[in-house]
Order: structure tokens, then sequence, then C-alpha cells
């Protein structure tokens, strides 16, 4: 797949550090999930990387921290024009290391790019306050000021986005960064590695550190230097992170597992409802924090709604993501398909009806793919309820009163994003308000964009990332007192 890249040179296989390409003893594989072809095999630099990484990224913060935001804005604006020259490049990139469809792909390089444009200008209005103190002759002021070093973490499920929605506000309110991509996906982090370079980033401000995670991780972690650590993925390993965090009492910028409700009113546009879920379910093959997890309609609606998605749903093609034809991609690995494929099965023994897919398509396709899927009358106790599907299964419950769905849709430890569709205004408000949620999309499948604040409460996470609040994550307010003016 790699042999479509025009830039060849995007093409990396040591990590970044200090501004130098470095290798390690040991490489690890990276496959396409679409056909599990090998693609590269990545340098692991280990905790010896990521010791070097950092020693490299606390000496560039006492340079970068000083640099005028203004500058800042101008490098970033530089490496944001690069990543959008190359777009095409970094799309299949992404297609090749993930399985996302190269349209969907470039729509994430355009997303992940929105969060450098917007943090680099945001970065000029990081002001403070004068504020009232009680003493006569004195005076009050706050600034905001860059954390220090930021280590971050990501995921291979937005190889790109989720990288400049963490490094962009950093680096513009003047962190310098260590970044641990997926093991999954270092090639499109490396390629963005090499156009901030080329982009002139001074060496040091931004490092990326490729290897095991059990390695990596502690360093990054139990580092002095570092003063925050960022963290996309798993709840599992971002309370092991938030733990390791604790013995330096080190800031955690989390963003963690969903189950999103989907909520579908009596009063709602049906097939607006059909359409938002056929576009959010499948969405990075539904390996997204944000799919909807859990479509929650209520009885007077329940048919209409579930004709208009069988319809939409039978029409979504699995294949490989360079096939233009195709709306969803594989799953990232084999391990992926067997643990949807069991959590389907359970239902339908349970009673459940598939109504579309419900099978795996590894066989018939020759890569790590499961048909999209509907399926109905699961209890809201079984897994495919409770757990994270991170898959392409849409499974829908029959509700009645707004106050059952209200309760449902909360019963969970995760809050990351809900959706609601009604015309009623005054639900809008009540469930909105009502919903423990760190966002609500309303008659909206989609809820992240670079000026507004992503972010979740209960076990989803910690923090928000995007507008003014993503910048504010990587600053400390500092108060400053002046007596005997
Ligand atoms: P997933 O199961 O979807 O891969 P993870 O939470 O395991 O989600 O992975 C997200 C990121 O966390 C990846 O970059 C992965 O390498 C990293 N990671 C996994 N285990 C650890 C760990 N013990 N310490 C630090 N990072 C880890």
């Amino acid at each position: 797949a790699l042999n479509r890249l025009q830039d060849t040179a995007l093409f990396k296989t040591d990590s970044f550090i200090d501004g130098q390409w470095v290798s390690g003893q040991n490489r690890f594989p990276v496959d396409n999930p679409a056909n599990r072809e090998r693609l590269a095999e990545v340098a692991d630099v280990g905790a010896d990387g990521a010791r070097r990484a950092i020693d490299a990224a606390e000496a560039a913060f006492v340079i970068w921290r000083k640099v005028s935001p203004f500058e800042r804005a101008k490098l970033l604006h530089e490496w944001n024009r690069l990543i959008l020259a190359h777009i095409d490049d970094l799309a299949v990139m992404i297609t090749a290391e993930m399985g996302k469809p190269l349209a969907e792909a470039k729509g994430e390089i355009l997303y992940g790019s929105a969060f450098i444009d917007w943090s680099a200008e945001e970065a000029k209005r990081l002001h403070g306050e004068t504020l009232s103190v009680p003493m006569p002759g004195a005076r009050g002021w706050t600034i905001r000021q860059p954390v220090g070093v930021v280590s971050c973490i990501t995921p291979w499920n937005f190889p790109a986005a989720m990288i400049t929605r963490k490094c962009a506000p950093a680096l513009a309110a003047g962190c310098t960064m260590v970044v641990k991509p997926a093991p999954e996906t270092p090639l499109t982090a490396l390629a963005l590695a090499e156009l901030a370079d080329r982009a002139g980033i001074p060496k040091g401000v931004f490092n990326v550190v490729c290897g095991e995670a059990e390695q990596i991780g502690p360093v990054l972690t139990g580092s002095k230097a570092v003063r925050l650590i960022g963290f996309t993925g798993s709840t599992e390993i971002g309370k092991l992170l938030m733990r390791q965090a604790a013995d330096g009492v080190k800031r955690v910028a989390l963003e963690l597992g969903g189950n999103a409700p989907f909520i579908v009113m009596d009063d709602a546009d049906v097939e607006a409802a059909a359409t938002g879920v056929a576009q959010a379910k499948f969405r990075s093959g539904g390996q997204t924090c944000v799919s909807p997890n859990r479509i929650l309609v209520q009885e007077g609606v329940a048919d209409a709604f579930l004709d208009a998605l069988e319809t939409r749903i039978a029409a979504v093609r699995a294949g490989d993501g360079f096939d233009p034809d195709v709306q969803i991609g594989p799953l990232i690995h084999d391990e992926a398909v067997t643990r949807v494929d069991s959590l389907v099965r359970s239902a339908a023994q349970s009673g459940a009806r598939v109504r579309v897919g419900g099978k795996s398509l590894a066989a018939e396709l020759g890569g790590s793919f499961f048909a999209p899927t509907l399926i109905e009358g699961v209890g809201l106790d079984h897994e495919l309820a409770s757990g994270e599907i991170f898959g392409p299964v849409a499974s829908v419950y029959r509700m009645t009163d707004e106050a059952s769905i209200i309760k449902a849709a909360n019963d969970t430890p995760y809050g990351l994003a809900a959706y609601l569709y009604t015309r009623d205004i005054g639900r809008v408000h009540r469930m909105s308000e009502a919903l423990d949620y760190g966002m609500v999309g309303i008659n909206a499948p989609m809820v992240g964009s670079a000026s507004t604040p992503f972010g979740g409460v209960k076990e989803s996470g910690i923090g928000r990332e995007g507008g003014k609040w993503g910048v504010e994550e990587f600053t400390d307010l500092k108060y400053v007192l002046l007596a005997g003016v």
C-alpha cells in the first residue's frame, strides 16, 4: 500500500529524538489489517530512548517557552501548511496502518489540522487578569505559563488527529513534547514528526518515541521533568497512568472509553436519526470512543426507525479502504474481530435478533473484517450494552418514557458523548441537562471540532481538548502579588 506515497521521505521507521532519527536494537512489525501485508518494521527505542527524548524536551523547553506566541504560531502554521500539502500521503499511511477508508482518512487529517490552526491563534490570547486584592497599596494579577514537558500516549483509531489534538495546543502554549504513538500506527506519527522538522520547529520541542509501552510508559510517568501526561485510550490504561502520575503529582489529561447513548424520542425526525446513527456508528469502523453504543429508541417510533436504519446499514460496504466504493474498513486486528463476533453471538443466543450482518468477514475478504451489523432485542444488562463495542455493531433498545431513558443512559461508569434526537425544545433542555456526559449532540451525530471542548465525565476522563480550554489545559495559572505600590 505504501507504494502509493508521493513523498517517500515521509516514510520513517526510526524514532525522532532531539531533531535526529534514532534507531533501536529491536524492531516491531506494522501490518495492514485489510490484507495482513507487512508495511514496516519500526525501531523500538525503549526506556533509554524515552529518557533521551525527555532530556531533549527539557532542554528545549528553556528556549521554547521564551519564543513569543506569535513566532510559535508561525511555526505551527507552517507545520499545518505542510500537513495539508501532504494530505494524500498522510491519508495513505492512515488507511494502510489502521484500515479506515481513504476519504475518511483525509477527513481525519483535515479535522486534526484544524486543531493546529486553532491552537496557533489561541496561544496569542492566553491573557491574564488584574485582580482586586484586600491590602492597600497592592496589586494582584494572573499570568498563564506553559506547564513544562508534556508526554502523550496516543491510540491507533485516529493516528493523526489524536496527536495534533494534544500536541498543537501544548506546543502553542509553550510546552515541549514526547509522544508515544500506538504500536499499530507509528508511521503516521513519524511522518508528522518529519513535517514538524521541515517546518522549522526547533529540535527537542517535538519528539516521537516508538516501542514497547510497558517499557516507555513508566519512564514518561516517572520522570521528574514531565509535568503533564496526556493520554487517549482505554479506561484501564488511563487509570494505570493516573496511578503512576500520582507519585510525582503530575497533571493528567485523560480521554478514555465511552458508552455513548444515542436517544431517539417519539417526536424525532426518524429518517434523520437513522442517518445520524449510520454516520456516527461506522466512522473508523465503529472503533471510536464516541461511537453510539446503545441506541435507545422510544416505542412509538421504534419500528419506523429500525426499518430506516436497516436500509442504511444494509447499504454499508466493508472492504479495503483504498477501494473508493467501500464505506468501512477492517477492524484493527483479528482479536478485535473475535471479540466482536463473540459479543454478537452471545447476544443472539440470549434471544436478540440480528437484522443485518452479524458475522466475521475475515475469511471472505482476507483481513480483519466484521460485517456492518444491526441487532435488536439485546438486554440492557448484556455486555453489548454495558461494555464498549468498538466495532460496527448497531444495537437498538426499545424504551418507554423520558425518565427511564435518562436513567438507562446514565447507568454506566462512562460519560463521554451522548446523542439526542428530538424536536421538543423542553426535552432538549431537560434531557441535555440530565445526561451525565461531557458532550451532548442534539440532532447532530458528531460533536468534535477544533473550537469546542471535547472530553468526558466519570470514568471517561479528565480535561478537555479543543477551544480555549484545550490550550489552557497545558498551562499553569500563576498569581502575582505586588505590595508597596
Ligand atoms: P487499545 O486497547 O485500544 O490499544 P490502549 O489503552 O491499550 O488501547 O492503548 C492506547 C495507548 O496506550 C497505546 O499507545 C498503547 O501502546 C499505550 N499503552 C498500553 N499499555 C500501556 C502501559 N502499560 N503504559 C503506557 N502506555 C500503554
